[in-house]
């Protein structure tokens, strides 16, 4: 689900600029706000990504020239942060100050030593130049063509420079370079239906050649890499990915250290599957004599556990009525406020944003203040009868809460909007994937150990699977960038030991070729989490409650645990 996490993390950046309007803006947000706009004058598509599309007439061309402007900024927005005064920030302010300081040392490592604008030729790809133009809320429809024209006057020489930076690239991100900007064209080609202007449809036309170029040029690299210095390895080693660990996760662990943890709680998991299976056996498989094998008796425990699920045509329904049992839930318990005012809105993906089933929650750019949130549900329609029955099975009656709770209540839809009280640009931007998704699964532990699944052994089981798929992935991706883990081995890794189907196993293992330290992301935020929800119960003792703890957790907007444990005083 790369996609969705992406979608999600777009969607953390809410607007604010209307609450903004009633707070005096202090010295500190002034200096703040300064550094963003220099940022998105140098990166348009960047500025536009959050909303801001003042500067879309500019290039976006990523050269030499452009590497050496941007790091230049940051070194200089670096030593001026750097001599602001600590004792003089309110704390929030802080915490905003350590994830400036981390996204600024971050992009230095990006530009001058993981290089990826180098070796992933996937990175180019003028489709999201056009797309945010298209879909912004905030333009009208002369804007955006004004906008839109004046982007495709530059995809040539964005696609030049392209050819000039890749060297060494993955033969892995070619290929998906070469499959990506192929959809592109397809992409290009339905816009042609959408608009009667001849301007435009002559540079449309003009587009697709360049594009098609491009990939014909990736064609021939994969052919001959030698003409580019030849292919590099995806895995990334040891070195690279622990650094990648320490400003992506930003925590105090190691990698080492992360993943020993999940090979603990992965046997936990299991054993407790184990467990849950025996109990059930007699229920589903009364005649049939136990299977030897801990992984094999889960294993058929699953598969007949996975037969309850609902229609295909009834699929956005199911998750649409299921949602107010958990807010009814979550209400009872005591686990954490829901505003009563912001209540979810459930619906259909839009069309353009379909292509990956799934769910997501789905919300405005920064400057885009007028939309609402949503969580998208993407109806199965467009699916073959037998993906439609994988997809349920997957997506089980039992499974699909566990969803709706990770997704959105009390999961990512309740923490963005405990996120937009916190009414920081900085933590808007460069809130902390880590922490957002270790919310998530956090939220997921806190619904079952609060008896969420009580006298519901079946739902127990399918809070585990889904458990383990977090920790599998952190695991894999430890494993295969670290220890060299072959294809063969990851995926049937996945399939013995996390209960996976051969065909989510087999894009899993894609998903680690393209991308470093992403999968640890959920499992490490989790983790993180739960130790500091324990620090706390040892600090209040007798004045621990769940509800507190949660609610002040939340309280600090998405910065990041580590730096949320400091603000909490739990070091
Ligand atoms: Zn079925
Ligand atoms: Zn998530």
């Amino acid at each position: 689900m790369y996609k969705l996490l992406f979608l999600f993390l777009f969607s953390v950046l809410i607007s604010c600029q209307l609450v903004k309007k009633d707070f005096p803006i202090t010295e500190f947000q002034k200096k703040t706000n300064q550094f963003f706009e220099k940022i998105w004058s140098l990166d348009p598509l960047e500025a536009s990504q959050v909303g801001n599309h003042k500067y879309s007439e500019k290039s976006s061309v990523k050269d030499t020239n452009y590497y050496e402007a941007y790091a230049r900024l940051l070194s200089q927005s670096r030593s001026d942060f750097l001599k602001i005064e600590r004792s003089k920030l309110s704390q929030d302010e802080i915490v905003d100050l350590d994830l400036l300081l981390n996204y600024i040392e971050s992009s230095l490592w990006h530009i001058k030593t993981f290089k990826s604008h180098e070796w992933r030729p996937d990175y180019y790809n003028y489709g999201s130049h056009i797309s945010t133009t298209l879909e912004a809320s905030n333009l009208n429809e002369n804007e955006k063509l004004k906008s839109l024209k004046s982007r495709l006057q530059k995809i040539d020489e964005y696609y030049l420079n392209a050819k000039k930076n890749i060297f060494k690239p993955t033969k892995e991100h070619t290929e998906l370079a070469i499959s990506q900007n192929k959809s592109l064209v397809l992409y290009i080609d339905s816009l042609k239906i959408k608009f009667k202007d001849e301007e435009l449809l002559v540079s449309l036309d003009k587009a697709k050649d360049i594009v098609k170029s491009y990939v014909n040029f990736l064609v021939e690299v994969k052919n001959n890499p030698q003409k580019v210095g030849g292919f590099r390895s995806f895995r990334i080693g040891k070195k690279l990915y622990e650094q990648k660990f320490k400003f992506d996760i930003n925590s105090d662990r190691t990698p080492l250290e992360l993943y020993s943890i999940a090979l603990k709680n992965k046997s936990e998991a299991i054993n407790k599957m184990y467990e849950i299976s025996q109990n059930l056996w007699e229920k589903y498989f009364s005649n049939e004599k136990k299977p030897k094998q801990k992984t094999d008796l889960i294993k058929k425990i699953i598969s007949k556990v996975s037969l309850a699920h609902g229609k295909p045509e009834e699929f956005v329904e199911d998750v649409k009525k299921q949602v107010p049992h958990l807010v009814a839930y979550v209400n009872k318990k005591n686990l954490i406020y829901l505003d009563p005012s912001k209540p979810l809105k459930i619906r259909e993906t839009p069309v353009y944003e379909r292509g990956f089933a799934g769910a997501s929650v789905d919300a405005p750019g920064f400057f885009d203040a007028g939309r609402e949130t949503f969580y998208n549900v993407t109806p199965l329609g467009d699916m073959s009868p037998d993906e439609q029955e994988s997809y349920l099975r997957e997506y089980n009656k039992f499974t699909m809460q566990i969803l709706n709770i990770h997704e959105a209540i009390p999961g990512h839809y309740t923490q963005l909007i405990y996120s937009n009280k916190n009414p920081s640009l900085v933590k808007k931007i460069l809130g902390n994937g880590s922490m957002v998704e270790g919310w998530a699964v956090y939220s997921e532990r806190m619904m079952i150990e609060s008896g969420y699944a009580e006298g519901i052994p079946e739902l127990e089981l399918m809070y585990y699977k889904w458990f383990l798929r977090a920790v599998c992935n952190t695991i894999i991706d430890y494993s295969i960038h670290n220890l060299n883990w072959s294809k063969e081995k990851t995926v049937n890794f996945l399939i013995q030991e996390a209960f996976q189907e051969k065909a989510e196993a087999d894009k899993k293992w894609k998903r680690a070729t393209y991308s470093q330290v992403q999968l640890a992301t959920y499992f490490a935020g989790f983790v993180d989490i739960y130790e500091l929800r324990d620090k706390y119960k040892l600090k209040l003792g007798p004045e621990y409650n769940i509800k507190k703890f949660n609610e002040h957790f939340l309280s600090y907007g998405s910065a990041s645990v580590k730096s949320i444990k400091s603000l909490m005083n739990l070091n």
